[in-house]
């Protein structure tokens, strides 16, 4: 289990990315979805020990984590946002080096190399030079870097932006395998991620968590409430401005609106079905936070 509590940070720019961030992360996948800006990565970077809280305290088990950094760092497993230059060495090459550095011993090292590059897929292209990967190779390959060590906490920031659909599952599918006894904290502003994923989830927004939970028991909680009406392209301003809309999605060139509330609206809208986007969508507009969308 990781316990964060309290957890602040202002930037020396006078941007506050993290404002007072309480959390339980039990085993297991958990989402932490949030748009740009909402200090997802401060909060990783902060985790993985790369930078300090103004005030706070995290806990891994019995471990105080910023107490304790250097334990900290052996027992997590890192796959940042972006590399910077990717080496132009072999998978295999890499990661005999990078457990070199973990310092497991010699004689493992072979079988354990050997196990990750079956583990992650990159066995055929294991004498390959890594600069050469397609993004889904690479993310495997940080992966399979992040699960050096036996980790026991593994933080992945932002894995799937640039992964095409394929990609994107085969990934998915090894941090499910990857996740059994492992805290494995998914930093995502992607909600199908966390949607497929992940157990537990929280929103983040303004450095602050806005909500926490399962995502079916998030979705169910907009039974009931959620309301939709399609209609063409220029009928959709006028809707926005008369009902509480919490996201609009082009479908064959009309525009489906989706609304919150407790009571049918007037205009005609349908009740619909709700996914985790509405509650993503409904839950930022909820705190006033505007939404982008991909
Ligand atoms: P996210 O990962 O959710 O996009 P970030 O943690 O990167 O969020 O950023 C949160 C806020 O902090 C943003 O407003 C961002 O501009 C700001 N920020 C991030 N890093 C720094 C930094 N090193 N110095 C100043 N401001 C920063």
């Amino acid at each position: 289990m990781l316990k964060l509590t309290g957890l602040s940070k202002t930037y020396a720019n006078g941007v506050q990315a993290l404002a007072d961030v309480s959390l339980q992360v039990p085993r297991g996948m958990f989402g932490l979805l949030g748009p740009n800006g909402a200090g997802k990565s401060t909060l990783m970077r902060t985790i993985a020990t790369l930078q300090s809280p103004d005030t706070g305290s995290i806990m891994l088990d019995d471990l105080d984590v910023l107490a304790h950094p250097t334990e900290l760092r052996r027992m997590l497993g890192y796959l940042p946002q972006e590399f910077g230059a990717y080496p132009r060495t072999s998978p295999e090459v890499m990661l005999n080096h990078i457990a070199t550095l973990k310092g497991i011993e010699r004689r493992s090292r072979g079988e354990l190399v050997e196990q990750l590059l079956v583990q992650t897929n990159l066995w055929d292209v294991r004498r390959k030079s890594i600069d050469t990967f397609s993004g889904g190779m690479k993310q495997r390959f940080g992966i399979a870097q992040a699960l050096i060590g036996e980790p026991s906490l593994i933080i992945v920031d932002e894995p799937t932006a640039g992964l095409d659909p394929v990609e994107r599952r085969r990934f998915h599918n090894l941090l499910a395998r990857i996740s059994a006894d492992v805290v494995v904290l998914l930093s995502t502003h992607i909600v199908d991620d966390v949607a497929d994923l992940c157990p537990r989830m929280a929103i983040m927004g303004d450095g602050r968590i806005l909500v926490e939970g399962e995502p079916q028991a998030l979705v169910a909680k907009l039974k009931g409430r959620l309301w939709s009406k399609t209609v063409p392209l220029d009928e959709a301003p006028v809707l926005r401005r008369s009902l509480p809309v919490v996201s609009t999605r082009l479908v064959g060139g009309r525009v489906e609106i989706r609304v919150v509330a407790e009571a049918e609206p007037e205009g005609g809208l349908e009740p619909a079905e709700p996914t985790l986007e509405d509650v993503y969508f409904a839950t930022l507009l909820g705190h006033g936070l505007s939404v982008e969308l991909d």
